[in-house]
């Protein structure tokens, strides 16, 4: 397993969207860049995160994908909010308004000041300004609330560096940033001349700091989850000989010491999930490496099936040709329900059953797949002790 090629659009360098967790954990830049020439940077990945990609893209150019079905209505209704917010800071009159959507800006392209080693990347979605006021808004797309922008490490980064950018026109004096969520409504903070100067002070300072090799590590429950460096960083797996030692018994229920130990679990969970995924993610990707482990008796189960109608109507329509009268009285929206009266109307059985239900119902339900998981399919676990 080689270290990735470099091809990251922040060319590398530290991003807002990684702030907070350089300002809780220093030594985690320096790890994060050993983790990627072991190739053992961890990515977390999932369906949600494709969704935001594409309905992100439309926002930007919405000539440059196709949407359907949930991800062109919530894409629609994120446009349609945001609008709105632009509506109710600027007025009706939108005649100065200038606009511009996803760009990636470097701290070191907009300013001559910042003379360190390394250079800062933010990316905005949309900024919309005049003389007076820039609004800065960033699309959540996700069904996780994000943390408010008033206490948000990504939101300080990317409104300093569009407030650089956009001072080398006009002088705006309010810059509003905004989470624009399809479910939890729009966030807001506004930030002043006085907090700008002070975050870029800590920006910098945090630069410096980061790039220092013996920077501390710092484990904390709500970076190290999200953190690249987590496969290898040695701080979190300290955490779990202290609670090894610990017998059921002996948990302590004295609440300082009951809240230190869950702040441990929390840090260990993402710590076990990332290795399992690590190792699932090189079995998908790699044949040699999951012939080996198949040969250990690890294997990829592909995950269950969904079904879901799309159009029930017509699907009772053409199922009513089969099915007694009486029997479709009945009303559910469950597919296994009406796969049994046609399983009693036909007589078929198992797979004959499936492919002839999936093949009528071709066009009114929809089939989705889980997700597949990691599993140890023969032989038995022989762990004694866990290898050096
Ligand atoms: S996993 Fe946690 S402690 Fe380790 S480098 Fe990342 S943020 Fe720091």
């Amino acid at each position: 397993m080689t270290a990735p090629v470099e091809t990251d659009e922040r060319r590398g360098m530290p991003s807002a969207s990684s702030f907070y967790r350089y300002r809780q954990c220093a030594g985690s830049w320096t790890l994060e860049q050993e983790a990627k020439k072991l190739g053992q940077s961890w990515n977390p990945h999932n369906k949600d995160t494709d969704k935001g990609t594409r309905i992100h893209s439309y926002l930007s150019n919405p000539d440059s994908i196709k949407l359907e079905g949930e991800e062109i209505n919530d894409a629609l209704f994120l446009k349609s909010r945001a609008e709105e917010q632009v509506t109710r800071i600027f007025g009706q009159s939108k005649g100065d308004l200038h606009e511009l959507r996803e760009k990636r800006l470097f701290l070191k392209e907009l300013t001559e000041h910042w003379r360190g080693n390394l250079d800062l990347s933010a990316q905005f979605d949309r900024v919309v300004y005049n003389e007076e006021i820039v609004l800065i808004q960033n699309y959540k797309t996700g069904w996780v609330e994000p943390e408010h922008p008033k206490a948000n490490g990504q939101t300080e980064v990317e409104t300093l560096l569009v407030a650089i950018a956009v001072m080398k026109f006009c002088k705006p004096k309010r810059y509003i940033y905004q989470f624009v969520t399809a479910q939890f409504g729009v966030l807001e903070t506004e930030i002043n001349y006085e907090r700008l100067a002070k975050i870029y002070e800590d920006v910098t300072g945090t630069l410096s700091a980061i790039i220092d090799m013996r920077a501390p590590l710092s484990p904390h429950p709500d970076v190290c989850g999200k953190c690249p460096a987590q496969l290898i960083c040695q701080a979190v797996k300290n955490q779990i000989g202290p609670m090894t030692r610990l017998q059921i018994s002996a948990l302590p229920l004295e609440p300082k010491k009951a809240a230190a130990l869950l702040d441990a679990v929390s840090i260990l969970y993402p710590h076990l999930d990332a290795i399992w995924e690590f190792y699932q993610a090189n079995m998908e990707k790699e044949p040699a490496f999951l012939n080996a482990m198949n040969k250990q008796g690890y294997d990829i189960r592909p995950g269950n099936e969904r079904r879901e109608f799309t159009d029930i109507a017509r699907a009772r329509a053409i199922l009513s040709e089969f099915i007694e009268k009486e029997k479709m009285q009945i009303w559910s929206s469950s597919i296994s329900v009406y796969e049994d009266l046609y399983s009693k109307a036909t007589k078929l059985k198992g797979k004959d059953l499936k492919e002839s239900f999936n093949q009528l119902m071709n066009g009114c339900i929809k089939i989705h797949r889980n997700k597949s998981s990691m599993e140890r399919v023969r032989g038995t676990p022989a762990i004694t002790k866990l290898p050096q």
